[in-house]
């Protein structure tokens, strides 16, 4: 991120006015107004809600996570929150715990913290760095014009409306993502998406040093899904439970998720003491736009990140180093274009996404399409279980802690898996 300190920025007249607004307060859009406050640009961010408030979520950071909070400045208010150290994952009756790999740059932990914690973090941070937050603030319109943006803003708790002028405009309202869709910018129908449900619950094993995962889930007629079902401990005597599952399969529409981590819950190992007594209240559920499926995502004076960007990882439903990272690269584009007031400048924004994500998330597609294959799911989820050497790779690639090189492994993977499936019919 460059610094602009030699470079005046332009007069704002009012306290409606600002360089640019941000529509939502999750992590896309708190790490945006984070850079961007930091840099010296006036930022207003809108959130509806008021913070701290719950948001489903499986509540994982991997290290990629980490990675982004430490860069923001949060690593020491982290420090009470769980901190794990890799995944242990179970298929048909084997079990192996890998740890998190060694990657120059990145730590070799991550954490498991509600959203309703770290969001309201992240976006304190965001206020600190001095952006101003409207909490309670919901963008309902939105116009560009030549010369800039407008943006309707209803104050819920006081019943009235704001208009705000910017120069430009960052949409991270999330996965529904209704400013995006009325900005035209509309998701890939034939790229797969997920849908994930979780629910908390006490346990005497939330302390455990790592998450957990069951990778053979089925449905009520016995066909293994593609999909995981996830234990999270949070560290503070309870443990964030959930199943998530991909579009690819067949029967795709009869599948009741609710049902499905309720048989997941059943079948976690006694260990844990799940069940529906303690489970702390009813599981919520949601959508996730995976793989880069949305677009555009520049237009003239506009920017989109995090889930109303589709960018969830589609490997493993990683959301939260997304954002952060999208936010982050889109507080880089738009202060170039309001440091030589050229809206131009955000067109760089698509490129910097291709070169982050764009082989990778090609890979990670096509290994979807693969994982709607049942019989070729179980032969590659039990020939993985049977070599810890095999698996630490695999969390290595589904994690997206690899390097250029790990991709091209990950490819050649992919693509011959692809070649037999379509060798050998059924
Ligand atoms: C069940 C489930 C489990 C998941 N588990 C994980 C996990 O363990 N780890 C992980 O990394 N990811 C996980 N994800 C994905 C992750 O939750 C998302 O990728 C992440 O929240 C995306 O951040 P965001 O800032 O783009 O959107 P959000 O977090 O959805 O934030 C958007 C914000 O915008 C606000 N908003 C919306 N519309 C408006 C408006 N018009 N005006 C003002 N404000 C508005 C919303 O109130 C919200 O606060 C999971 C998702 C689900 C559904």
């Amino acid at each position: 991120m460059e610094t602009d300190t030699d470079i005046p920025l332009r007069n704002l007249p009012d306290e409606s006015t600002c360089n640019v607004v941000i529509i939502g307060g999750g992590p896309a859009g708190s790490s945006a107004a984070f850079w961007l406050a930091s840099n010296g640009y006036s930022v207003i961010l809108a959130e509806k809600k008021l913070f701290p408030r719950e948001k489903t979520c499986g509540d994982g950071l991997t290290p990629r996570a980490v990675r982004q909070l430490t860069d923001m400045g949060l690593e020491t208010s982290l420090a009470s929150f769980h901190k794990y150290f890799g995944l242990r994952t179970r298929a048909f009756g084997k079990e192996l715990t890998l740890d998190w790999p060694k990657i120059p740059g990145l730590p070799e932990y991550g954490y498991v913290i509600t959203r309703y914690d770290l969001d309201a973090l992240v976006l304190e941070n965001a206020k600190a760095a001095g952006a101003r937050i409207w909490q309670g603030c919901e963008a309902t319109e939105v116009s560009t014009t030549e010369d800039g943006v407008s943006i309707q803003i209803k104050d819920k708790q006081r019943d009235t409306y704001i208009s705000v002028k910017a120069d430009y405009l960052l949409i991270a309202d999330g996965s529904n993502s209704r400013i995006g869709r009325s900005m035209d910018v509309k998701r890939d129908r034939k790229l797969p998406f997920a849908l994930a449900i979780r629910g908390y619950y006490t346990s005497s094993r939330s302390h455990d040093p790592y998450i957990e995962s069951q990778l053979d889930i089925y449905s009520h007629d016995g066909t293994l899904l593609p999909g995981y079902g996830w234990i999270f401990p949070l560290g503070d005597g309870r443990v964030n439970v959930g199943i998530g599952l991909v579009s690819t399969m067949a029967k795709w529409k009869e599948v009741n998720t609710t049902h499905l981590l309720d048989t997941f819950v059943e079948q976690t190992p006694a260990s844990w003491g799940l069940g529906e007594k303690n489970r702390l209240s009813e599981p919520t559920g949601g959508k996730l736009p995976m793989g880069m499926s949305n677009a555009p995502l520049s237009g003239h004076r506009y920017l989109v990140a995090g889930d109303a960007a589709g960018l969830i990882n589609p490997f493993n439903g990683e959301g939260i180093s997304y954002a952060y990272e999208s936010g982050r690269l889109a507080a880089s584009v738009l202060s170039k274009a309001v440091r030589y007031d050229n809206p131009s400048e955000l067109t760089e924004y698509q490129s910097l996404l291709d070169l982050h994500y764009g082989r990778y998330y090609k890979v990670a597609r096509l290994f979807l399409q693969l994982m709607g294959k049942p019989n070729l799911l179980r032969v590659l989820i039990s020939t993985g279980m049977n070599s810890k050497t095999v698996m630490s790779i695999l969390l290595k690639i589904m994690a997206n802690l690899m390097t250029d090189e790990d991709i091209g492994i990950a490819e050649t993977i992919v693509k011959t898996a692809q070649k037999l499936t379509e060798a050998i019919p059924g």
